[in-house]
This record gives structure tokens, C-alpha cells and sequence, in this order.
């Protein structure tokens, strides 16, 4: 059994290590990478142990535009300016800044504050879910309000 990892949005300094399975000393045999990888130019890639390396040959996995030198090039390149490990400090220094801040609404209809660095979530109440899905009712109809006026 192979284990798959998504560091899509976690990948690449944004939770203060280079990928967030570090946290729990996970290594997985595939890991899914974008957005961070590219820091800001649309690439993605996936990365794989020795073990799978005799499975997927050269070739056997492609798309439209994998392999995009200029794409290869910005992931290169982002990968440099990790390497010194400041961003992930950072990451972890505006997360803790953002975790406390965050926290004061603890006891003000949120229960806990939940995630790494600047990946946060709240956790509401159970009785905040009536409340919740009437926030994301009218958040879609301004949505398609706003998309209405374009
Ligand atoms: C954005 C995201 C994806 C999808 O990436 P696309 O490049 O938009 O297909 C998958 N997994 C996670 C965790 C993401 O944040």
C-alpha cells in the first residue's frame, strides 16, 4: 500500500517546514505539490520514493504542458530561496502572532483556534452551524451578485 500525501497547499515553508507531513514524521511514498512550488506561477508536480521511480518510467505520466522549462525554472528557483529556512520562520513568527490574535474570540462564539502558522481554522459550537450555513448561503449570493456585475 502506497501512502499519497496532498501538500498542495501546505507544501513549501507555509506551516514553518519545508512540507507539513515533517510535523508528524511522516514520510510519504507520493506527494502531491503545487501553488507554493511555483510561489505565485501556476506549476504542480508530485514527487516520488526510489520504490515507485521502476514503476512510473520516464514518459509514463505526462500532460498538456508538464515539463514546462520555464515553470521547472520558477519551481527551481523557489526551492533556492528555502533553502535558507527565513520563509518558514517567518511562517512560524505571523502564525504565532495570528494564533494569539485569533484566540481573544475564544468565548466570543468561537472554540477553539485550530492549524499551523498562518493556516488557522475556528472551531464554532455545534449550534453555529445553523448560523454558519446562512454566512455561506448569503456569501454565494453576493458571489453570484458580484459575478452578475462583471
Ligand atoms: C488547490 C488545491 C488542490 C488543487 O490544485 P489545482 O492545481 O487547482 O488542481 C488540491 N489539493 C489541495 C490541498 C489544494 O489546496
Amino acid at each position: 500500500m502506497l501512502l499519497v500525501l496532498d501538500e498542495i497547499a501546505t507544501g513549501f515553508g507555509r506551516t514553518g517546514r519545508m512540507f507539513a507531513c515533517e510535523h508528524a514524521g511522516i514520510a510519504p511514498d507520493i506527494m502531491c505539490l503545487a501553488k507554493g512550488l511555483g510561489g505565485g506561477f501556476p506549476m504542480g508536480a508530485f514527487a516520488y520514493t526510489q520504490a515507485i521511480r521502476d514503476v512510473l518510467t520516464p514518459g509514463a505520466h505526462g500532460s498538456t504542458f508538464g515539463g514546462n522549462p520555464l515553470a521547472c525554472a520558477v519551481g527551481i528557483e523557489v526551492v533556492k530561496l528555502l533553502e535558507s529556512g527565513d520563509f518558514q520562520e517567518r511562517s512560524e513568527t505571523l502564525g504565532a502572532h495570528l494564533h494569539a490574535a485569533l484566540s481573544a474570540l475564544i468565548g466570543h462564539g468561537v472554540v477553539a483556534v485550530r492549524g499551523r502558522t498562518v493556516k488557522l481554522g475556528f472551531v464554532f459550537p455545534a449550534e453555529v452551524s445553523v448560523l454558519r450555513r446562512e454566512i455561506y448561503d448569503r456569501i454565494q449570493e453576493e458571489n453570484r451578485a458580484a459575478a452578475g456585475r462583471v
